[in-house]
């Protein structure tokens, strides 16, 4: 007791790494650039390095390291299978590579498995047993703990709340589906279903943001504008927010859990515009009330932080630190 852990979140634009104490505590922090165009070796190069820039003085103090890193991704082999945002990252025995360069146990889980146990051992799942943790921004990616323990699945593959179907006609998916609810309300969705609306002749105030240049239009703008009263760009977020409702009920029905976390930059940052329609159909649509009138949706609370603490609750679930 009273070592430390290393935590370190890859992402797909900056490498965080920090040295922790198991409370939470963050002794001492960096961050770099993935930089992940110059491809794997680069970048395992830089995470390596990393680490070896928070070790504190006596090395042997360090107890264990945990990375949080972009899916799919074989928790309990530690292997990346592959890492959209990450060219050349496809099977990298992650966890080994870690463990042979510093002689340490080593954990890797998947960014958004790991940021549910976050919320849940330092966030707004404390006490929880029970939770789905749902991150809706470029992807939207999942979390789901039943009884204390997160869902992995046999082969470590679960919680891809993002890639349930919830509209079997619906636009093409990143991951070769078609209508998953990524594909209808992650941000890059959004955007995608007002240029399409406009394209189609339909007016809106983003024409003339972007002036007139459609692939300029993001998520963020069509929340400018719908916060600005243009009926497109509402109706945008409105379809975003049903259909996350629509996939809500699903696991409510499924899974029964005590609270959903939202996270994730379109969650967090696009207030009633998203949440009203998904509340609004979540009342309508479930089977009963018992489903959600004592189970709170709330926003995730650790912010740009929640990585670094997903690899430091995953490194304390592993050791079954409760
Ligand atoms: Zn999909």
């Amino acid at each position: 007791m009273g070592g430390f852990i290393v935590a370190v979140d890859l992402g797909g634009t900056q490498i965080r790494t920090a040295l922790c104490r198991e409370d939470g505590t963050i002794i001492k922090r960096i961050s770099d650039l993935t930089r992940a165009a110059e491809g794997l070796d680069a970048v395992l190069d830089r995470l390596i390095g990393s680490v070896y820039a928070v070790l504190p003085d006596r090395v042997e103090d360090v107890e264990a390291i945990g990375v949080a890193a972009p899916g799919p991704l074989d928790p309990r082999t530690g292997v990346v299978i592959s890492a959209g945002n990450l060219p050349g990252w496809t099977n990298v025995p992650l966890k080994n590579i870690l463990e042979r360069e510093f002689g340490v146990p080593a954990y890797a889980g998947n960014d958004a498995n790991v940021a549910a146990l976050a919320e849940q051992r330092f966030g707004a799942g404390q006490g929880i047993h029970d939770l789905v943790y749902i991150t809706v921004s470029t992807g939207i990616g999942g979390g789901i703990i039943v009884d204390d323990r997160m869902v992995l699945g046999s082969r470590g593959l679960a919680a891809e709340v993002g890639h349930q179907i919830v509209f079997p006609d619906g636009p093409r998916c990143t991951c070769g589906g078609k209508g998953c609810l990524e594909a209808i309300s992650s941000g890059p969705a959004i955007a995608a279903y007002a240029v399409e609306r406009i394209s189609a002749g339909e007016p809106s105030v983003l024409t003339a943001m972007v002036d007139g240049d459609l692939n300029r239009i993001t998520a963020r703008l069509v929340n400018e504008a719908a916060q600005a009263g243009d009926a497109l760009a509402q109706q945008a977020f409105h379809r975003a927010g049903f259909y996350l409702g629509l996939g809500i009920i699903s696991l409510m029905h499924i899974l029964n859990p005590a609270i959903f976390i939202l996270g994730g930059s379109v969650a967090l940052h696009s207030g009633n515009l998203l949440w009203e329609p998904m509340h609004k159909v979540i009342r309508e649509r479930a089977m009963s009330p018992l489903y959600w009138e004592h189970t709170p949706i709330v926003p995730a609370a650790l912010g740009d932080d929640v990585g670094l603490l997903g690899a430091l609750a995953l490194v304390l679930a592993e050791r079954g630190t409760v």
